[in-house]
């Protein structure tokens, strides 16, 4: 029994299906179909019928689709998150400006307990307050961290970070 090979991924399976592929005909195994687009026959004069597709347009098509995956995967488990020792660094911003406690809390219209809860490092400040502590202090409380299946806080907010960041650091 003659095998069929996918164009795309170039594994020989029982059955192909004829899908689009950014404008091309390829014979697809079950997997790549999912990224092309339904096959329609059209009687398009251009219509070389079925040339064999090189092994070359399949490697191509394979490291395109490949890098395309990657990019996504950056893409989508990068996110800012507070740093560790949030309490600390906001401590010694603080002290460096010649504040205390008290001086600091009534400067940014916050509770002096709350702020003495954050600086042990015992209390997570939210989007609001962090914002209002690095704009008082001058100091970045946030990292960007690029880690697979790490769990957020619950803060799911883009802060402007576009796909083409990342694109442009390669
Ligand atoms: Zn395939």
């Amino acid at each position: 029994m003659c095998a069929m090979i996918c164009e795309m991924c170039g594994k020989e399976v029982p059955v192909t299906k004829p899908m689009m592929v950014e404008g091309t005909k390829l014979n697809l195994c079950q997997n790549c179909a999912k990224f092309g687009d339904e096959y329609k026959q059209t009687n398009s004069p251009s219509g070389s019928s079925a040339a064999p597709v090189s092994k070359t347009v399949i490697d191509e098509r394979l490291q395109r689709r490949e890098r395309r995956m990657q990019t996504k995967d950056i893409y989508s488990t990068t996110t800012r998150e507070l740093i560790d020792d949030y309490g600390p660094t906001i401590r010694k911003a603080r002290e460096s400006k010649g504040m205390d406690l008290d001086e600091f809390a009534k400067s940014i219209f916050e509770r002096r307990s709350i702020l003495a809860r954050i600086e042990a490092n015992e209390l997570v400040p939210d989007d609001k307050m962090i914002a209002k502590l690095e704009k008082a202090l001058n100091i970045i409380l946030k990292e960007d961290v690029q880690s697979g299946g790490a769990v957020g806080k619950g803060n799911q907010k883009s802060d402007g970070m576009t796909l083409s960041n990342f694109i442009k650091k390669e």
